[in-house]
């Protein structure tokens, strides 16, 4: 699609081409009903077997165990830093942090309400340019479950393991990483992602939920934010956000057309590492993160000259390359790479990366 920009968004993110196309020719008239998918029940059978569909496929291309469940629901990765407690902690008064970052600290503040919130790792001492080792996580028998964040979307800043957290549940925002390789579901007691970076539009949050830990919520959580009663409605406790759900759908499609997960994986970790190289042999660029901890889908990056941040964003918007800005609380620049951004757009924000070194630094 020549008139598609190199999009290079934090979120919501690129989604596929040919998924949108699909959407586009789909739109007024989904399966030959004479309307769109949006204007119908959620609980009309169609909609309901594409729902199915769509679970089956994200089972196959994750490798979902039968004991867990998969969970839609609303309000984004961040309801569901309050959601979290409030339906795991069952008779706990704690859950254990480990803290790399901005989403992991927002994540542990907002943890105040419901009991102690116990940070039990911190890189925060290290700028956050690396992670806190296994060896130094001391996970608390008293704590309901430990939670992280295994991709730091601000940061860039990733993990290289899974924690080993023993009998203590481990649960993890996988907001911008999901979908992005394989893993190994069975070491986690809950996934969930915002869908906004890997999965599709925003507006919809995925939740994989190992089924032991259903059951537990605090008997005044809502309805609509329960874990279990979400479930047993087969998310559909009230009306979902269908359309973002019917995207996520043809997104699975796609992912599974184009060889699922480990195809993925090996597309991301050679864009990355395309990206990286021309970070590190060149003199104007600089990505100082622990190598071991570099994230695959947010690339970051500051210029040795901070006044020509504003000319290079502005040259890159001219040049087809858009949303290289870094979050604003770190400020620098940031390429997100998910899985929709394919391998010719790192390409081409590579060789305007060198063409502006050569003019404006070398
Ligand atoms: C984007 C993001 C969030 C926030 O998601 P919302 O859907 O806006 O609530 C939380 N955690 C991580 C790691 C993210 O990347």
């Amino acid at each position: 699609m020549s008139n598609r920009a190199h999009n290079f968004c934090a979120g919501p993110a690129s989604l596929p081409t040919a998924v949108l196309e699909r959407a586009q020719a789909e739109m007024l008239n989904w399966q030959n009903r004479g309307v769109s998918v949006m204007e119908m029940s959620h609980r009309h059978k169609s909609f309901m077997d594409l729902t199915a569909q769509a679970e089956a496929n994200l089972r196959q291309l994750m490798q979902i165990p039968d004991n867990y469940k998969v969970i839609f629901m609303q309000g984004g990765a961040t309801a569901q830093f309050s959601l979290l407690p409030l339906n795991l902690l069952g008779d706990k008064a704690q859950v254990d942090f480990v803290d790399t970052g901005i989403w992991s600290t927002k994540a542990i503040k907002a943890m105040a309400p419901y009991g102690n919130a116990n940070v039990i790792a911190s890189s925060q001492g290290q700028n956050y340019l690396t992670v806190p080792q296994q060896a130094d996580l001391k996970i608390s028998s008293d704590s309901a479950f430990v939670h992280y964040c295994p991709n730091e979307t601000i940061g860039g800043l990733a993990f290289d393991y899974i924690p080993e957290t023993g009998d203590i549940p481990l649960v993890a925002d996988m907001s911008s990483v999901i979908l992005s390789e394989p893993i190994d579901v069975s070491k986690f007691g809950v996934i969930y992602a915002g869908a906004q970076k890997n999965i599709g539009p925003a507006g919809i949050t995925l939740l994989i939920v190992r089924d032991d830990l259903l059951g537990k919520a605090r008997f005044d959580t809502p309805g609509v934010f329960n874990y279990q009663s979400q479930w047993q409605n087969d998310s559909m406790l009230n009306t979902p956000p269908t359309y973002a759900w019917y995207l996520a759908a043809l997104v699975f499609e796609w992912l599974l057309e184009n060889g699922g997960l480990e195809a993925m994986g090996k597309q991301n970790r050679a864009k990355a590492s395309a990206l990286y190289s021309a970070i590190d042999s060149s003199s104007l660029y600089d990505n100082n993160i622990n190598t071991a901890n570099r994230s695959i889908m947010n690339v970051t990056f500051t210029l040795a000259d901070e006044a020509l941040n504003a000319v290079f964003l502005e040259q890159a918007e001219a040049n087809g390359l858009l949303n290289l800005k870094g979050h604003r609380s770190v400020g620098g620049m940031r390429a997100s790479i998910y899985n929709a951004v394919p391998m010719e757009s790192i390409e081409a924000l590579i060789s305007f990366m060198q063409d502006f070194e050569q003019q404006h630094w070398k």
